[in-house]
């Protein structure tokens, strides 16, 4: 099949691209399960954007550049934060539905590490209502064309140019389609880790797929771990969204102390990361869980403003506004991804990323909450621009550290005749998660690359295999990269190297195949 524009992916990243491309010529979306089941799909918070009274894109880039740690892009903040009110007023002209408050005004939301009131919600279901609109607008364009439950398996490459997919679908038939120009718009990858806030379909595809044509990957070991997913026994580690601590929602102990006063100055809204490796270690200290308390606020509202939220924990006999909610971590988004430029160039001519798998560097290494349906929506409006152009590479900024495997001190893999999803997840949660090791990496590495290799030699083989395939493939890049950052920043946090280095590390870990 023959086709102008490839997407691989249809989340906000994916569908904004097909709405810009769409009068270009033919648009061809592929997505490996039904349409909706995204991270898109999920989000619950909201889309953070400098529109409010008292707010402005130089605020909003300072409140992100904090939460990166040292390691964003500031060109690319400025590209995030200057365009994020074009495009968002674009989605309301489009007919989403944000809430708005009693003069009929978009009402915003307030969320950690921000200044001010900033944050767009449409209930506790942003991503859904933004989906939806999105999805409306793409499909009735006659020249896109979406094939769902279509597993993108590689990229085809010629010349040293991307020039199409393969796919497999839903039947296990294999199929080839050409294009002009490809858009990674894969999302993220928390399935990954055992605990995890994604759904079943964010396993890091993009990332192997760029890694295997040879793309330049960026800030892998960056991978946020959001303190509070539902922790119960049984359950799914369902998100219980940071805006429940921005409208007043506090983090307790099992004898109901407030212990985040006692870590950081900005308490339940300090950042994620702090939040997070606070609520693991009051765990550890009590031997309890951790709880989330609304039970001082008003629970008409508490139940009117999170009703998806509110409605979760009643399926499993808790009420939100009134009972203390066990939370814990759990990951939640990746940082890093396929490196592109400004407007979703990769390394390789012919591909483009955008969203969750791009690595654009507007995150550093830590993302601002609700900065990620931002990024999509920009960027992917951005790469569709660019992939109407002749295609070229990017110009990769050089401030990079090239991780490569020749540098590892035991490059001794044990035998591994098979690792499954379970025991890789299982595996990166222990030793790849929210406190890291040079010894726990090493041995992470040495096991993944030993399950790596043996994937590599069977090759013939259906969806699943692909899925876990890239489960390995991704997973050993993460791990990889976290050995190799010997300090504390942002999200990545070493127990053996507790502080941050601006000496040795305010740069850049990339990988590329070939590089060990
Ligand atoms: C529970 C939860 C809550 C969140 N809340 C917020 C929030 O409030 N605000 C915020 O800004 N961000 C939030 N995030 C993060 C945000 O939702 C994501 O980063 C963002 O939606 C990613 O969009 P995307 O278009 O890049 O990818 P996604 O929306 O994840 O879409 C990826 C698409 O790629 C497809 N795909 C993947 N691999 C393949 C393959 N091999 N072949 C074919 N198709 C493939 C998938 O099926 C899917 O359609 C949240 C995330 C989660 C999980």
């Amino acid at each position: 099949m023959i086709t102008d524009f490839i997407i691989v992916g249809s989340g906000i990243a994916g569908l904004r691209a097909a709405i810009a491309l769409a009068p270009a010529g033919r648009v061809l979306v592929l997505t490996k399960a039904d349409p909706e089941e995204s991270n898109t799909g999920y989000a619950q918070g909201g889309i953070a954007v400098a529109v409010g009274a008292g707010d402005s894109p130089a605020l909003h880039a300072a409140d992100t550049l904090r939460a990166g740690d040292g390691l964003c892009d500031e060109g690319a903040v400025d590209v995030l934060v200057g365009n994020g009110p074009r495009y968002v007023r674009e989605l309301v002209d489009w007919g989403t539905r944000f809430d708005r408050d009693g003069d009929g005004q978009l009402a915003l939301g307030r969320e950690a590490a921000h200044s001010v009131r900033r944050v767009l919600h449409a209930g506790d279901a942003t991503g859904r209502e933004i989906g939806r609109v999105l999805w409306k607008r793409a499909s009735a364009f006659g020249s896109v064309a979406t094939i769902n439950h279509a597993f993108v398996t590689d990229l085809v490459m010629g010349g040293g140019a991307v020039r199409g997919v393969h796919y497999v679908d839903r039947d296990g038939a294999r199929h080839e389609v050409s294009a002009r120009a490809v858009l990674l718009a894969t999302g993220g990858a928390g399935q990954l880790f055992r605990e995890t806030t994604n759904p079943p379909v964010a396993t890091g595809d993009g990332i192997a797929l760029g890694y295997r044509a040879g793309a330049r990957l960026a800030d892998l070991e960056f991978v946020q771990f959001h303190p509070t997913a539902l922790n119960r026994a049984g359950a799914p580690r369902f998100l219980i969204s940071e805006a429940l601590r921005g409208e007043g929602a506090r983090l307790v102990n099992d004898r109901g102390e407030a212990f985040m006063t006692r870590v950081h100055a900005d308490g339940d809204l300090a950042p994620r990361d702090v939040v997070a490796r606070a609520i693991a270690r009051e765990m550890e200290r009590t031997g309890a869980p951790v709880y989330l308390t609304l039970a001082h606020l008003d629970a008409g509202y508490v139940c009117a403003r999170f009703p998806t939220i509110a409605d979760m924990c009643r399926r499993i006999g808790l009420d939100l506004a009134r009972d203390p909610i066990p939370v814990g971590p759990a990951a939640h988004y990746i940082m890093g991804g396929v490196d592109t430029d400004e407007w979703g160039r990769t390394s390789l001519p012919g591909l483009f990323a955008a969203g969750e798998v791009a690595c654009t560097g507007v995150h550093g290494a830590n993302r601002l909450a609700s900065n990620s349906l931002l990024e999509g929506l920009v960027f992917g409006a951005r790469a569709a621009i660019a992939m109407q152009e002749p295609p070229a590479a990017a110009a990769l900024k050089a401030d990079r550290v090239v991780a490569g495997g020749s540098w590892l001190a035991s490059p001794q893999p044990p035998f591994i005749s098979h690792l499954s999803p379970a025991e890789i997840r299982d595996l990166m949660w222990r030793s790849v998660g929210l406190f890291r090791t040079r010894e726990g990496l090493e041995a992470a590495v040495a096991t993944l690359d030993a399950a790596y290799q043996h994937q590599r030699d069977r090759l013939s083989i259906d969806a699943d295999g692909w899925r876990q395939v890239n489960l390995v493939t991704a997973a050993r890049l993460v791990a990889r990269a976290a050995l190799r950052r010997e300090e504390s920043r942002g999200a990545h946090f070493r127990l053996d190297f507790p502080v941050r280095d601006d000496e040795h590390w305010k740069r850049h870990i990339v990988d590329v195949r070939g590089a060990e």
